[in-house]
């Protein structure tokens, strides 16, 4: 079926991937393939990943087991969507969506360590990498056969890092030489690259760099004790004259606006994110009220539970409605700060009500990770925090809509 008669055409009921929280049927905007590659996901997640959660998540360990055959998924630029266009472009906007929803509606870490290849480092590539470093290194991280990952904070600077950025590259030849330290890098001690940015000791600005994991001078630290994305594992990292040749620099990387260009997209992902994390809480909330009984009665048919059901369902349906046509704008061509900057702040703010309103109908049980809720609740935190806190994204949409910024840096 093609894109445009699908947009027109409800889902039929039957046949529905996402049933209640997505009730406004935003899922006709997909195309029957799409559809089947998001169903092959489902089917995993529900057999493979699921049993996994509770335990992986009290461990704080990444369940590896689920790595690779999520790789073997082919999600990304799937065979049977026709891989990446001619122009380069990925897969449609609406299917990358849906696909961060569905990894997200099942477990936010596994969402997060998905989306720091196909989202974090891909558009480091697609963004910062010349036209001849894209032809080499863009189908090995589509295929993960090169695996990266985003190291942009820093321990002094994560709001400011525009201008508190002190990771610092010093040009020896053909070569140059870091120095500094990263924070909070998701993914980083099972990648292959690490994608950092310093700033150029030469020019002041920010430039970025493929760096191996293992060279002289790169140390990881797990960061221990996280109570959110326990799963999900983040390094602190030093680089002590850490050498990368100049073939391993992005070469479209030349200032900060090329950092930012990298964000706006990134940032509508965490949208999803936290839209995915909702629908996901929401869904076990509806199932548990729905099984237990106070008061010989289940808790669904009391109007006080009812209401906050309602509530979810709304926060829920608000967030889909705002990623999908933040993604229709995009797919437009369609890019500006604000716009991904909004879509952030406001599901953000939607899913920490939600998931708490979820915690909250499932009583004692909803802190224990034998609910669902329990895991969403606790993880909705980290995705609050990252990709830009409520506050600068906020203050990007201020700035916006008065011309004047209120970063004092
Ligand atoms: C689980 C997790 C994964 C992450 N993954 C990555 C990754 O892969 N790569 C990467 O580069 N980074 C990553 N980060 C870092 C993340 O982007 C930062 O945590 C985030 O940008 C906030 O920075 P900070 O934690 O240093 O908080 P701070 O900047 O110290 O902010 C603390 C508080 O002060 C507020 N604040 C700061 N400035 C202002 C202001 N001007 N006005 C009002 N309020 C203000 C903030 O909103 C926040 O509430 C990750 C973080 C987490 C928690």
């Amino acid at each position: 079926m093609s894109a445009a008669t699908a947009e027109q055409t409800p889902t039929a009921e039957k046949t529905r991937l996402y049933g209640v929280c997505d009730y406004y049927d935003a899922e006709s905007l997909l195309t029957e393939d799409e559809r089947r590659v998001l169903g092959r996901l489902r089917e995993f997640l529900d057999r493979e990943a699921q049993p996994l959660l509770a335990e992986y998540w009290e461990r704080g360990e990444f369940p590896q087991q689920l790595a690779q055959p999520l790789v073997d998924l082919d999600l990304m630029e799937p065979a049977e969507l026709s891989g990446p266009r001619a122009d380069g472009s990925p897969a449609r906007g609406i299917y990358q969506g849906f696909r961060i929803f569905e990894l997200a509606r099942t477990d936010a870490s596994l969402a997060t360590w998905y989306t720091a290849q196909a989202g974090l480092f891909r558009t480091a590539i697609r963004v910062g990498a010349s036209a001849d470093q894209q032809t080499e290194w863009m189908p090995k991280v589509i295929d993960f056969s090169l695996k990266g990952v985003f190291s942009l904070t820093e321990p002094d600077s994560g709001s400011d890092i525009a201008g508190g950025l002190s990771t610092t590259a010093r040009r020896e030849g053909d070569t140059l030489v870091l120095d500094g330290a990263k924070r909070w890098i998701g993914g980083a001690a099972t990648a292959d690259v690490l994608a950092v940015f310093a700033r150029d000791v030469t020019d002041g600005q920010v430039k970025a760099f493929l760096v191996d994991r293992e060279a002289d001078g790169v140390t990881l630290e797990k960061i221990h004790g996280k109570t959110a994305l326990r799963m999900m594992q983040n390094a602190h990292i030093t680089l002590d004259g850490v050498r990368v040749h100049e073939s391993m620099r992005l070469h479209n990387v030349n200032s900060f606006r090329d950092v930012a260009a990298m964000l706006r997209a990134m940032r509508s992902d965490v949208a999803w994110i936290a839209t995915g994390i909702q629908a996901g809480a929401f869904e076990a909330a509806l199932r548990y009220v729905t099984e237990r009984r106070q008061f010989g009665r289940p808790l669904g048919s009391f109007q006080l539970v009812q209401e906050k059901l309602a509530r979810m369902l709304g926060n829920v349906t608000s967030s889909l409605s705002l990623v999908v046509r933040l993604t229709e704008q995009q797919a437009k061509g369609i890019y500006r700060d604000q716009d991904s900057a909004l879509a952030k702040m406001q599901t953000s703010l939607l899913m920490r009500e939600t998931v708490a309103l979820a915690r909250e109908v499932a009583g004692g049980n909803g802190i224990t990770l034998e609910s669902d809720v329990a895991r969403f609740h606790a993880d909705a935190e980290a995705v609050y925090s990252y990709e830009g806190t409520h506050e600068i994204n906020a203050l990007i949409v201020g700035r916006a809509l008065t011309g004047e910024s209120a970063f004092t840096r």
